[in-house]
């Protein structure tokens, strides 16, 4: 395990009915570096034996003043995200990190991102670094970015990608929402009916899927049975799952 150390929790801010983003401020003398994709773990106060650990992706790339953002769901009932719900700024808080190997992949293809509710964090993380290379933006690579919520207000940071993918030519944004009539921009439906209907034409890519067990292993597979690719070829982030604990 890597070093605990400590921060102030600097900012809150509510996204959506259920997302709250929150702005730590380390107090290590130098910014912390990362990779988009990583994350660190917070050791949260709470729970029969504390510190309850749990682990949040960032939400920015690594910047100079060294300040971590970071978003997530309130789950109910959900002892880590119920206590950060209610967390001010002010509040001293201890993390480890930042790690993870869900980073952008050495590669020459495109990319498919497919997100949804909070894992669309990482991507955030990653598209922004990528809107900051100009060696990117030359190169001809695309990046198609699938992104669900049951509702369209629970589509964090959607005016943000809209605006990205109307300023870069390389993005090509699909927000969808199962339930409720679609506002201009998010269509009816789900991640797995745009996969359906374009991903296929989008071929030679890397996938990558982040958010829950419950979602990432479905459409996992999707990209096993029905476009080819072997299991290891598709990059996954499970939010519920045992490892990070
Ligand atoms: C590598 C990694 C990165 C993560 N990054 C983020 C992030 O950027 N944003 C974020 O919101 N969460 C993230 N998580 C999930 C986070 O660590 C917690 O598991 C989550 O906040 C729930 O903790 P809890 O104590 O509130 O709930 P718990 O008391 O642990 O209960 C969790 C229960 O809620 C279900 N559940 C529903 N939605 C989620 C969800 N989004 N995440 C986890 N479990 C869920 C689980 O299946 C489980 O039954 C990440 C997890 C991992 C392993």
């Amino acid at each position: 395990m890597t070093d605990v150390q400590t921060a102030v929790l600097e900012a809150a801010r509510v996204l959506a009915p259920d997302v709250r983003e929150i702005t730590l401020r380390p107090d290590a003398p130098a910014p912390l570096t990362y990779q988009p994709g990583q994350w660190i773990s917070l050791r949260l106060p709470v729970g029969e034996k504390p510190p309850l650990i749990r682990a949040y992706s960032m939400a920015t790339p690594a910047s100079q003043d060294g300040r971590l953002t970071l978003c997530f769901d309130r789950i109910e009932g959900g002892i880590g995200s119920e206590y950060l719900w209610t967390a001010e700024p002010g509040l001293a808080m201890e993390f480890s990190g930042p790690v993870g190997n869900f980073t952008l992949p050495e590669t020459d293809s495109d990319l498919v991102f497919v997100a949804q509710h909070t894992g669309i964090v990482p991507f955030r993380a990653m598209l922004h670094l990528l809107a900051t290379d100009p060696a990117f933006g030359r190169s001809g690579r695309r990046v198609h970015l699938v992104y669900g919520t049951k509702r369209q207000e629970d589509l964090v940071y959607h005016e943000e990608l809209a605006a990205m993918s109307r300023r870069v030519s390389w993005l090509d944004y699909h927000p969808v929402v199962l339930e409720g009539a679609p506002l201009d921009t998010a269509a009816t439906g789900s991640e797995s009916d745009v996969l359906a209907a374009h991903a296929a034409t989008w071929i030679p890519f890397v996938p990558m899927v982040c958010g829950v067990r419950e979602f990432t292993l479905p459409t996992r597979s999707f990209f096993m049975e029905q476009l080819g690719f072997e299991r290891r070829a598709v990059k996954v982030e499970n939010y519920n799952g045992p490892a990070a604990r």
